[in-house]
Parts: structure tokens; sequence; C-alpha cells
């Protein structure tokens, strides 16, 4: 069996193509498109190619997308300010800040970041009321990524009721809001992380497998339940050839790239989980353009709703 694959990046088009529009029609009644304030606190490569393609994503649709940089040397007073004037900015609607932050702001700078931006900017879903409000199940904005994937799920026709879901990973922006969502939309989900005892075993219950640790290929065919649908969050760079060749046999297009460039992208599901599952989102292409078309989404729905107060 050779599993269906979930094209993340066909279905991000289809919803740039419906957003577009709606984001026009909203400038038209308002007079000024939807606003974004991307927050960019220091040097981070990826961080860097991340905000791009954010700021891309935003004028593509036609919102209005502005980056805000700090330097390194910024303080996390100086953070807070920008955050404070971001509030009350009559243009923007939605508030990003990119991490992760520079460590010398300190172990709390996140929370604290996240507790200063306004609910109702708050476009990825970190905030405390959101945080709140997801888990009494009536949700405003909603983390990006398990977003996504609920998108995907339900565009793709995979039933979620009554399915034993998985989640490997319990962060705060992917798997408790991930399990959250499947659990409002009638799953039995169980939550696994790094002290779960005889993972593979408890993964191979599951119907929907989703996986978000950061572990290179941790997933294999012993983790999934034949016809399985399988999501790989995980976005993970390798860099040692030996180790691109446990990933790909020697003249496949992908070690190919490897040669070109000495890097790829891969996920935390090796791609021999293809054998076995019925449905697997691929690394690159998979989940990550749908997490952005979510931000999209997210800065339409928070535009609409401080235009309507
Ligand atoms: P995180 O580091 O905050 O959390 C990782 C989680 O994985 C932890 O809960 C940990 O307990 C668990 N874990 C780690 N090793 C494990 C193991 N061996 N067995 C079982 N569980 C294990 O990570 P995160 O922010 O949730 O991100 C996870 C991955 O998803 C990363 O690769 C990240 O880059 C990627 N990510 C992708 C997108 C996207 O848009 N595609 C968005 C967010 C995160």
């Amino acid at each position: 069996m050779s599993a269906r694959i979930l094209d993340g990046q066909a279905l991000a088009g289809r919803l740039r193509e419906e957003i577009t529009p709606q984001v026009a029609e909203f400038a038209r009644r308002h007079g000024r498109p939807p606003g974004l304030a991307i927050v960019l606190v220091g040097q981070n490569a990826a961080s860097e190619i991340y905000v791009r393609n954010k700021l891309k994503a935003g004028r593509d649709v036609g919102f209005r997308p502005d980056l805000e940089r700090l330097p390194e040397t910024a303080s996390l007073a100086d953070l807070l300010a920008l955050v404070a004037r971001l509030n009350g900015s009559a243009v923007h609607d939605g508030i990003l800040v990119q991490s992760p932050l520079p460590k010398g702001l300190g172990g709390d700078a996140a929370s604290r970041v996240f507790d200063a931006i306004a609910p109702e900017k708050d476009v990825d879903g970190f905030t405390p009321g959101n945080v709140g409000r997801l888990v009494q199940g009536r949700p405003t904005l909603v983390p990006c990524t398990p977003l996504g994937i609920i998108e995907l799920l339900t565009r793709e026709g995979i039933p979620v009721a009554g399915r034993r879901a998985c989640i490997i990973g319990r962060s705060e922006i992917v798997g408790k809001p991930m399990a959250l969502l499947l659990l409002q939309r009638d799953a039995t989900v169980t939550i696994c992380h790094s002290k779960t005892p005889d993972l593979a075993a408890v993964c191979r219950e599951a119907d929907i497998l989703v996986a978000a640790t950061g572990r290179a290929g941790l997933v294999t065919k012993a983790f999934v339940k034949p016809g399985a649908t399988v999501v790989d969050v995980g976005m993970n760079t390798i860099t040692d050839l030996a180790v691109a060749m446990q990933w790909f046999p020697e003249g496949h297009p992908r070690l190919a790239r490897f040669h070109e460039r000495g890097s790829m992208l891969v996920g935390d599901v090796h791609p021999d989980v293809a054998d076995v599952a019925g449905a697997l989102t691929p690394v690159p292409g998979g989940v990550g353009p749908l997490t952005i078309a979510m931000l999209m989404m997210n800065t339409l729905r928070a535009a609409r709703a401080r235009a309507a107060t």
C-alpha cells in the first residue's frame, strides 16, 4: 500500500484564492486593508525565512503586512513598548511576535509578551484568554498550525468523530491545541511526549497520528496502524550525508537535491511510513504552507471582528 499524499501546498493555494476576494471586500467596505504587524527581534536565520514567507503571503492576499524589527540588544521593556503601540494601532488587526525570542530577554520573555498582546489582535492564538476560550470549547483565534491541520482533515474528507487520535508532542503551539481541536470534534485523544513508555504501541492504536516533536524520523512503520492518517508537523534540517541516505535511496530526487544544497528539510515521520499509512502529509509541502494560510485567515477574522465593534 502507498499512502495518499495530503498536499498542503495545493490546499494553501486554494485557501489563498478564497481569502483574496474577501480581503478586497473588507478593504472596500472599511477603506483600508486588514493590517498584520510581524515583530522580529534579533537575528535568527530560520526566523528571517519564516517572517519573509509570512510577509509575502500577507501581501499576496492584499493585507497591509508590516515588519517591526528590534535589534538583538533590545530589552524586554522595548519589546513590550512596541507591543503596546501595536495594540493601540488603528491600522493593525493582527500582531505576531516571531519565536524564538533572543535568550538575553530572559526565560519568561515569551509568556510576558503573550500576556501583553491584545487578545483581539492575537492572530497566533497564544494569549491566555484565547487559550482559555479554546479549552472551554468557544474558540476565537486558534493557533495556526493545528487549525491548518483541522482544515486539511476536513477538506480531505478524513473523519475525526469517534476516531482515535494520537498526538506526539505537548507544546503550547502545536500539541496541546491540536488535542483540544480534535477532542472538540469528538475524537478520542491521547497526548504522548518524551516520557511516554511504549510510544510505538500507543501510536499504533491511532486512526489519526499527529507527530510534532522535532525529532527527525522518530515515527517509523512500527508506530502506524495500517490505513491510518499520519500528519507530520516536524521540520528538521539534515546536513549529514550518512543520515540523508537513511532517508532516501541513491538516485532519489530528494537525495540529488541534498547533494546540491548540502542540507534537506525532513519531518518527524520516516518516508517508509507511506507503505503502511492510508494518508500522509509530506515535508515540505504539508503542514507548513497551511500554517501560513491560517495566519491569513486569523488576520482577516480579527480584522472583521474589530471592524464590527
Ligand atoms: P517543542 O520542542 O516545543 O515540543 C516538542 C514535543 O515533543 C515535547 O512536548 C516533547 O515532550 C515531545 N518529544 C520530544 N522528543 C520526543 C520523543 N523522543 N518521544 C516522544 N515525544 C517527544 O516543539 P514544537 O514547537 O511543538 O514543534 C515540534 C516540531 O514541529 C518542530 O520540528 C517544529 O519545527 C515543527 N513545527 C512546524 C510548524 C509548521 O508550520 N510546519 C509549526 C510549528 C512547529
